[in-house]
């Protein structure tokens, strides 16, 4: 069982999860994941810095807590890839007008086979927002 998550550990679920659900996107540019600073709202992002080509996936600090199931962890990076599928901030054509339109990385998802991990995130996204809820009252 894993005992740490660090960027060696992001790095290999990127790889896991980019080689069994993506295997046909190439790696037109370079991407590299690292974790960010603790932020309890935004999970993850990725962007594109045009100066060194590179896309730059960050997940959230918080995730680093092993209590984190380890389908959310690889639910955050899956939807990073599906914008960097899409070409949102990676040098592939852009496929769409905007990168969430119409539930389309839920769908892209499902297509893919990903369906189980947005259903962990969504059970697990649930008890989350009552306890960030709880703690905001209390
Ligand atoms: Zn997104």
């Amino acid at each position: 069982m894993q005992t740490v998550r660090d960027n060696k550990w992001l790095l290999y679920r990127l790889n896991e999860i980019w080689d069994r659900y993506f295997p046909e996107i190439k790696e037109s540019n370079p991407v590299v994941i690292k974790f960010g600073r603790y932020s309890k709202y935004r999970l993850g992002s990725i962007r594109l810095d045009r100066k060194v080509n590179l896309s730059l996936i960050t997940i959230t600090g918080m995730f680093k807590n092993l209590q984190i199931p380890q389908a959310v962890v690889d639910h955050t990076i899956a939807h990073e890839l599906v914008h960097y599928t899409h070409g949102f901030s990676s040098q592939r054509q852009r496929l769409l007008r905007y990168p969430h339109a119409g539930g389309v990385v839920k769908r892209e998802m499902e297509e893919r086979g990903l369906g189980h991990l947005y259903q962990a995130y969504r059970d697990w996204i649930k008890e989350y927002q009552k306890l960030l809820r709880t703690a905001q009252n209390g």
